[in-house]
């Protein structure tokens, strides 16, 4: 696999990175994730403008690179010949000379810029939206800029564990009796003709994924309503699902051990899923 760092297409095991990176020392980067479908970028242009907005929110300088991410993308793809995968893009603040909590000098220390491909072929027709997923609730443990998509991904790491370790999963993350969000995606109930998601706020990752599929949702007569909902409520719920870029629109069919509904993906999450998948092709670059 050829991945980028810095400027240079290079084969995976020559890629470098400083240990005194400031994302390897503190945690201090950000990143974007990509979906490929058909050899396309899915949703680039939001995934591109999230980055500036971390980006801005860290007061982290953009890498020289900034205005040839979409060609360095489409590069990665070419070379590595993806099909169906994702690019992943990662800029941190770069590496200082030594470790300080200070943040480095921008004139001296350039942020870093790698991105690598990876193929997952017939991403799209999963066999894992078919059956549906079973998630468990755990408390949310992160920090409170979830805006920001930062590479401090040990909480999220640490849920999915949870999840396994319970034989499920995913986990859906609970804040003051209300669901946030999954360790790595957004969450929604549906009830009757009702999308039911929270709202925007620094306490949730603005989902790419989100924003499309509550305009396709509202496109096609579903109505939307951004608040706050239970673990109780969703256990109630006719259906819920998850969107990411990589998992698209996912069933739920399980939370912390009860059923939704007869146990199959619901009506609507599978309707979301099939206009995602076919409306985001149709805008892939
Ligand atoms: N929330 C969290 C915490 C995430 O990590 C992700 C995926 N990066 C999402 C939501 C979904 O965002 P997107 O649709 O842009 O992939």
């Amino acid at each position: 696999r050829t991945v980028y760092v810095n400027g240079d297409y290079l084969p995976e095991n020559e890629a470098k990175v400083s240990i005194f990176d400031r994302a390897f020392l503190m945690g201090d980067g950000v990143y974007e994730v990509t979906s490929v479908l058909g050899g396309k970028l899915i949703d680039f242009d939001g995934h591109l403008k999230r980055l500036d907005r971390s980006l801005n929110e860290l007061d982290m300088q953009k890498p020289e690179a900034f205005d040839d991410l979409l060609a360095i993308h489409r590069e990665l793809v070419r070379i590595n010949d993806v099909t169906d995968g994702m690019v992943y893009l990662q800029v941190t603040r770069g590496a200082p000379d030594d470790r300080d909590f200070v943040f480095p000098d921008p004139e001296t220390t350039k942020p870093t810029l790698v991105l690598f491909t990876q193929s997952k072929p017939g991403l799209a027709q999963s066999p894992v939206a078919d059956k549906g997923i079973r998630v468990i609730s755990i408390e949310d443990l992160r920090w409170h800029r979830r805006d920001i998509k930062t590479t401090q991904l040990l909480y999220p790491s640490m849920g999915k564990m949870m999840a396994k370790k319970a034989g499920c999963d995913d986990a859906w993350m609970v804040e003051d009796g209300a669901v946030t969000e999954g360790t790595s995606n957004n969450a929604y109930i549906v009830k009757g003709n009702k999308i039911i998601t929270r709202a925007l706020s620094n306490d949730i990752l603005h989902g790419i994924t989100r924003a499309a599929v509550l305009r396709f949702a509202r496109e096609a007569q579903m109505e939307v309503e951004e608040r706050n909902f239970t673990i109780e409520e969703a256990q109630g719920a006719d259906e819920a699902f998850i969107t990411s870029a990589s998992t698209f629109v996912m069933p739920v069919v399980e939370i912390d051990g009860v059923t939704l509904g007869d146990g199959t993906p619901g009506a609507r999450a599978r309707r979301l899923r099939e206009i995602y998948l076919e409306e985001s092709l149709k805008t892939a670059i």
